[in-house]
């Protein structure tokens, strides 16, 4: 087989598995990222001082998350993975309590006691066995749980959940499927790399370039097109350059804008998929804030907590990784026109600050050292009913055209391990057509 030239646009953990592949197939491959650094959505950073970066975006996998740890393991980091068991909690009547194994589910008194935590935990065990989701596709979560679980189950446990990762508008319109790949995979035992995600990106993208691979950093890619010889242009800031295939590991909405030629149906099929966006203020702080040494805290926004998710990392990772700071996250998913995307990281950290005196009734806005604010557009995509007939195919209709996003691995949530998966699926389809 010749030599071919491909571009990939994105060098987050897609765009680095699928360069991989391809490289080792025998190509000849260049990245191209807008960032200065590898990792997109996980990417992270270090401050003067500290041993390990944090990921802007709270980051873990779960122990199920095989083609991440089937990638690392190719790539001979193994070494460097690290898994703990941190604690979460939820919250109810004022108090929070364990939630991470089926144990603490079934004694979390929100549920009362008898046949409400049998139905709990018989859905459950059905979801975690059953590997049907394609009927679970054409109800909601709202439907089915209120069904299969009871209202009272659906209206203190999931509910709060789909509110939260989906906001009103969408919250009753989620399908169900989406709960089962979340309840069917997950893990309670939770892992990382050593130095953090960025660290793993960083050691990746190092791999690549001895591999031969080109990494341009601060380049983003503005148009690409298909051409009559089948070849593909890709328009850049400093001009235009020609390659065999392309993959897009961007947004939908980024990809309809950036391939105008596209046919009218691929076009819409982008453009009708919805997705929301993230907020994150990262706090560091003086002391620890949960005196338990709680992890992740679900915050109900009916209790009228300002946000959806408290992580204390540093109850993940030591803090001596971070010279002594407490890291906080305060983390939300909303729509892109929330409040929350226009005010300064000082104007939500006065927001999210009465809140933690509920978590920790000592805390005192002294403790509070610095902040770090990180927003994303597109964080989560929205799968509404009968999702699986929306989903663009990695293969476009024009020639040598590829694409491969969080809004493609479905039925699965978006996250790293299935940015793998979609990349190396793609790499595979781009090779074949070689
Ligand atoms: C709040 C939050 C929490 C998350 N938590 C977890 C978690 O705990 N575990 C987990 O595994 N996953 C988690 N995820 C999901 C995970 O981050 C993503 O699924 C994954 O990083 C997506 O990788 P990707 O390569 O598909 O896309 P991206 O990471 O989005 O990569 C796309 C890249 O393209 C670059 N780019 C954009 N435009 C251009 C352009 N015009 N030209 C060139 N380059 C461009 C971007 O800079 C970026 O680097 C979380 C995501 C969010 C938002």
């Amino acid at each position: 087989m010749d030599k071919k030239r491909i571009a990939i646009v994105g060098a987050g953990f897609g765009g680095l598995s699928a360069a991989y592949d391809l490289v080792k197939a025998g190509h000849q491959v260049t990245i191209f990222e807008n960032a200065a650094t590898p990792g997109g959505l996980a990417a992270g950073y270090k401050e003067p001082g500290w041993d390990w970066t944090v990921e802007k975006f709270y980051h873990h996998w779960f122990t199920s998350d095989k083609h991440m740890f089937d990638l690392i393991h190719e790539l001979d980091l193994d070494a460097k993975v690290m898994v703990r068991s941190p604690k979460t909690v939820m919250y109810t009547k004022g108090k929070f309590y364990p939630f991470d194994s089926i144990v603490s589910a079934l004694l979390y008194p929100g549920l009362g006691f008898g046949i409400n935590k049998i139905r709990f935990g018989l859905v459950g065990v059905y979801l975690r066995l059953t590997k049907n989701w394609k009927p679970m596709e054409q109800t909601t979560v709202a439907q089915w749980m209120s069904k299969w679980a009871g209202d009272k189950v659906y209206r203190e446990m999931w509910e709060p959940m789909v509110v939260g990762k989906f906001g009103e508008n969408y919250a009753e319109k989620v399908n169900m499927a989406w709960m089962w790949a979340r309840l069917h995979t997950r893990s309670t035992k939770l892992v990382t790399y050593e130095g953090g995600f960025q660290a793993f990106a960083d050691d990746f993208a190092a791999i690549l370039q001895n591999m031969g691979v080109e990494i341009r950093y601060n380049t983003a890619v503005e148009k690409i097109s298909s051409e009559k010889d089948q070849s593909v242009k890709v328009s850049l800031k400093a001009g235009e350059e020609t390659f065999d295939r392309i993959l897009v590991t961007l947004s939908p909405g980024q990809m309809a804008a950036m391939t105008p030629q596209l046919p009218q149906d691929y076009l819409q099929g982008l453009l009708v998929l919805k997705s929301i966006g993230a907020v994150v203020l990262m706090i560091s702080l003086k002391h620890q804030l949960s005196r338990e040494g709680y992890y992740w805290y679900n915050l109900p926004k009916s209790a009228g907590f300002p946000f959806l998710a408290l992580v204390e990392h540093t109850n993940f990772l030591p803090k001596e990784k971070y010279g002594g700071e407490h890291l906080i996250y305060c983390g939300d998913y909303l729509e892109t026109d929330h409040e929350y995307f226009k005010l300064t990281k000082e104007e939500l950290l006065e927001r999210f600050l009465p809140s933690f005196t509920q978590v920790n009734p000592d805390f005192k806005p002294e403790w509070v050292n610095r902040t770090w604010l990180t927003r994303s557009n597109y964080a989560q995509p929205v799968p509404l009913l009968n999702h699986s007939k929306n989903i663009p195919t990695i293969q476009t209709p024009l020639p040598g055209i590829f694409f491969a996003s969080m809004s493609q691995v479905y039925p699965w949530d978006r996250g790293t391990n299935f940015a793998v998966e979609i990349a190396r699926k793609a790499a595979s389809q781009i090779i074949s057509t070689l």
